[in-house]
């Protein structure tokens, strides 16, 4: 929004204006009462599917409502969250949320929806606490484990990181899943998928950027997506902005879509409402 923007700008020149050591001081000090001071928020964006596109899932992310500094997106506050260490109590928060979220949107009939959000490797120091929590959470809501889709880093993910192989493991026991997220934004490993068998792969948006005007780039993508079907790896594109991206991903069965040409992330409340407008099989595109 316009105000958000402002709020980033003023922020932004905060920052460069003499006084950015102090700024970042006052935000990391901040962080670490942003739970009790009720300043986080998820908002949700949703996954298409189809040539008449209809919801599959959504991804819940991250609001910061700072007092001064307005509205914060995850570019700004993520990276201080995990040097605080903070965010192994947000990533906990988040984890409740949206899964209470999504038990809401379940109860309402919407059985099939999903629910995607992201784990920072930063939370590995606590994941025993974020394990139980999320049994704690599936008991109580209920909701398929299998609705539920833990997202990670792709570039973060070493094949040599015991205790991150473990979290895996420990998650897809559950029959959660996990997806790849940001596939292909930095020097990414195919041999790597074969090394750990992943649920989601998520192509990252700047892979998206020259689809389908750039053939090599769209013979890629379309290699990598008859790799993961015959891997039987779910495949979500990031970053969609455009008619001609949705006319070329279409030709890539299964595949499923999110990006601001079908949807920004919205409030809790839009979602209820683009759910039950989509009600009796009807498609709607927003
Ligand atoms: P991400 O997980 O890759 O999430 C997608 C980001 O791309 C979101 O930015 C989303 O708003 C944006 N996006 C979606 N479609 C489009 C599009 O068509 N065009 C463009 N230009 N952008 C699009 P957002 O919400 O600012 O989040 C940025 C990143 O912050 C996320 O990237 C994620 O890595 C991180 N983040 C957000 N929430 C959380 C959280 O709860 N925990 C952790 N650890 N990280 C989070
Ligand atoms: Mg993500
Ligand atoms: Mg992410
Ligand atoms: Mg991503």
């Amino acid at each position: 929004s316009k105000a958000r923007g402002k709020n980033q700008l003023t922020l932004y020149q905060d920052l460069l204006v003499g006084s950015a050591f102090t700024k970042v001081e006052t935000l990391k000090k901040d962080a670490q009462f942003v739970l009790e001071n009720n300043q986080l928020h998820l908002v949700f964006q949703p996954i298409f599917k189809g040539e008449n596109p209809l919801i599959t899932g959504v991804e819940a992310l991250l609001r910061w409502n700072h007092p001064k500094f307005g509205s914060l997106s995850p570019d700004l506050f993520i990276d201080l969250f995990e040097e605080t260490g903070v965010i192994n109590e947000i990533g906990i928060w988040v984890l409740k949320e949206g899964i209470s979220k999504l038990s809401m949107w379940h109860r309402s009939g919407h059985r099939s929806l999903s629910l995607s959000f992201n784990f920072s490797k930063t939370q590995l120091q606590s994941y025993q606490a974020f394990l139980d929590e999320l049994d704690k959470a599936l008991k109580e809501t209920n909701v398929a484990p299998s609705s539920i889709i833990i997202e990670i880093t792709e570039s973060e993910v070493s094949y040599y990181d015991n205790e991150l192989m473990h979290f895996i493991k420990e998650i897809q026991k559950r029959n959660v899943k996990i997806a790849f997220d940001d596939f292909g934004k930095g020097s990414t490993s195919l041999s790597g998928l074969r090394k750990h068998p992943v649920d989601v792969v998520k192509i990252d948006r700047s892979f998206m950027e020259s689809i389908p005007f750039e053939n090599f780039n769209a013979s890629l993508l379309t290699g990598i997506c008859t790799l993961l079907n015959q891997l039987n790896i779910e495949i979500i594109a990031e970053g969609i902005e455009n008619e001609a991206q949705f006319k070329f991903l279409l030709n890539h069965p299964g595949i499923k879509m999110q990006g601001y040409y079908f949807s920004k992330p919205i409030t809790p409340e839009a979602v209820t409402e683009l759910l039950s407008d989509m009600e009796g099989n009807q498609s709607k595109l927003v």
